[in-house]
């Protein structure tokens, strides 16, 4: 179904769980590191064990003002942290350390451009809390505890029901990954859960002012799947409504294999959870000219950059945005920018070419160096070559180092810009295919396309075809 067309509309919140890289877990002292082998990163704290207690790590802290800051959110100078009830194999404790009536940043935004224009995103808190442990489910039927990941600190950024497509949710993950990356919070990566979403949506007819009942989608990891299941579940609750029939509050979850919705369980309310104000804990306090230093310590953001790269480079706005939203990209664009006369070309280079490499949750490290890409736009932006002989020499460069000046000339692949050259090679194009020529004669203007194409074919790609479409129009006009 499409969800242009349909007379309801999703409307749609995210809480968002980001895993923060700070060197400390959150109230014990051990590292904070992915991927090692099961338990190696423990002590009695994140084990819980009984008469241990936590102590708050206050790079923490520091860490979710960053991204408070970044966000717009006000930060609260005294925030509280509350235990969260709840049973799980991997929550050792039986309580989440949580905030819950009083987050650590309120009321913030993030603007979001989709191809239907822009829209501001209400974010309406953004709390600290501890990431659970992990379970390992093993092919013979038993369950394993890994505990690495009990204590790693977690931001949550839960945002106002102001998601109206897909595509909006996607343009406003994107944004808070490119946010947490520039501000070296996390490295975003959704295939490790470093950066993990819940989807909460509901729908109501268009115009109407009240919510509808909301279903939440759990740990959805992938942009791609974010939006299939936003679409399926859109579906099925217009169904439900269109054959006169109520949508339950409830936890589902979505099946990439099948692209549908299945219930999971039904919707706990905050009443479960049976908060309260951990008594090992003071409140987290943060002073006005702290909050000032982190504001000084974060990086220039991408919507600045993006600015710039309009007004300095002419880019368009799709360009720019595409160009800041990884900084490691927007770096190496930089940095190829200054050593080069041709900063469009550059530009289109990198978003062609070399940004689905590090699409989504691949290393975010561009295998060449920015001199390299500069010099070959250069020789692109000066004619010198072309762009056929551009992306030979650019897959090349991504495998090994060269020099793009030096090889074009060793290799003899210097486009053809010369007259006289040209010449012989144009004429006998032209004598070989007199019925392009009369085709063209009679209007048909495609029809010289085979005659550059000859000409191409004899040059081994390296004519510059403008000039030899213009040679060929007045070779055949003066006979
Ligand atoms: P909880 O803490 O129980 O999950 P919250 O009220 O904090 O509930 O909301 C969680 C998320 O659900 C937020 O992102 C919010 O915007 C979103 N949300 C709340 N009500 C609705 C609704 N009726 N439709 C869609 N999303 C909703
Ligand atoms: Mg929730
Ligand atoms: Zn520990």
């Amino acid at each position: 179904m499409n969800m242009k067309d349909s007379k309801y509309e999703a409307v749609i919140g995210l809480e968002v769980h980001v895993e923060l890289k700070t060197k400390h877990k959150i109230f014990c002292d051990c590292e904070v590191v992915f991927g090692d082998p099961p338990n190696t990163h423990v002590c009695p704290v994140c084990l819980a064990m009984p008469g241990t207690l936590p102590v708050l790590n206050h790079e923490v802290v520091e860490f979710a003002v960053r991204a408070g800051l970044a966000t717009h959110c006000e930060i609260s100078h005294s925030s509280r942290i509350d235990r969260k009830n709840y049973y799980y194999p991997d929550l050792a404790k039986a309580y989440q350390l949580s905030q819950a009536e009083e987050p650590l940043c309120l009321n913030g935004y993030v603007d979001v451009i989709t191809e239907d224009g822009t829209s501001r995103i209400r974010v309406n808190r953004i709390h600290i809390e501890e990431d659970a442990g992990k379970l390992i489910h093993t092919d013979k039927g038993s369950s394993l505890v890994d505990m690495n990941r009990a204590g790693v600190p977690l931001i949550e950024i839960v945002s106002e029901p102001d998601i109206r497509t897909a595509d909006e949710a996607v343009a406003y993950l994107r944004k808070l990954r490119s946010m947490v990356r520039y501000t070296g919070i996390s490295d975003g990566r959704m295939n490790e859960g470093s950066l993990r979403c819940d989807v909460n949506l509901s729908i109501r007819e268009k115009g109407a002012e009240q919510l509808g009942t909301r279903v939440e989608m759990k740990n959805i990891n992938s942009f791609n799947y974010i939006a299939r299941a936003i679409e399926s579940e859109f579906t099925r609750q217009v169904s439900i409504l269109e054959e006169g029939g109520r949508i339950e509050q409830e936890t589902r979850r979505y099946d990439e294999k099948s692209d549908q919705t299945t219930v999971m369980r039904s919707k706990e309310d905050a009443a479960d959870y049976r908060y309260f104000p951990d008594p090992d804990l003071c409140r987290v306090e943060i002073e006005e000219d702290e909050i000032e230093e982190i504001r000084k310590s974060i990086p220039k953001m991408a919507e600045e950059r993006k600015a710039e790269y309009i007004e300095m480079f002419s880019l368009s706005e799709y360009e720019a945005e595409r160009l800041t939203e990884d900084k490691v990209v927007a770096d190496f664009f930089e940095a190829a920018a200054s050593k080069s006369r041709y900063p469009k070309v550059l530009s289109s280079l990198i978003m062609t070419e070399l940004s689905p490499l590090f699409e989504d949750d691949s290393e975010a490290e561009l295998p060449l160096a920015p001199e390299r890409l500069a010099a070959l736009a250069d020789l692109l932006g000066d004619e010198k070559i072309n762009s056929n002989t551009g992306k030979k020499v650019l897959r090349l460069l991504l495998e090994g180092d060269l020099d793009p000046e030096a090889y074009v000339r060793e290799e003899n692949l210097l486009q053809i810009t010369d007259r006289a050259t040209l010449l012989p090679i144009v004429k006998s194009a032209i004598a070989n295919n007199q019925r392009a020529v009369e085709d063209y004669r009679k209007g048909k203007e495609t029809a010289i396309k085979a005659i550059i194409g000859r000409v191409m074919k004899e040059t081994s790609g390296r004519a510059y075809p403008l000039l030899v479409e213009e040679m060929i129009l007045e070779l055949i006009k003066e006979d």
